[in-house]
């Protein structure tokens, strides 16, 4: 029980972390659950690419291919209305945590 509420609070914040980088530089899904690692949340690749999927779909990100060393990578960058969202969260997330550091 107390897993699954820790589990959908992190979702918020692996929401905001992808667009923050997929604003940065466009990333590719195994750089991210490298990165996401480092920030303490161990993600597997069916858990995230769901969450991708998801935010391509609502138009948050979106796909690019390109090939590296004669493979199809897929990229993921940021799009006008995920650029709103990420700035919509910054500043919620802001308040809160002036609110409760
Ligand atoms: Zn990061």
């Amino acid at each position: 029980m107390q897993e699954q509420i820790l589990r959908k609070i992190f979702l918020g914040f692996i929401h905001i972390h992808i667009l923050h980088h997929a604003k940065k530089e466009p990333f590719y899904g195994s750089w991210m659950i490298e990165e996401l690692k480092e920030h303490g949340y161990n993600i597997s690749p069916g858990t995230l690419y769901p969450i991708l999927k998801s935010m391509e779909t609502s138009n948050l990100i979106e796909k690019e291919e390109r090939i590296v060393e004669g493979k199809v990578r897929k990229y993921y960058k940021i799009t006008l209305d995920g650029e709103d969202i990420l700035k919509e969260s910054k500043s919620k997330a802001k308040e809160l945590f002036k609110e409760i550091d």
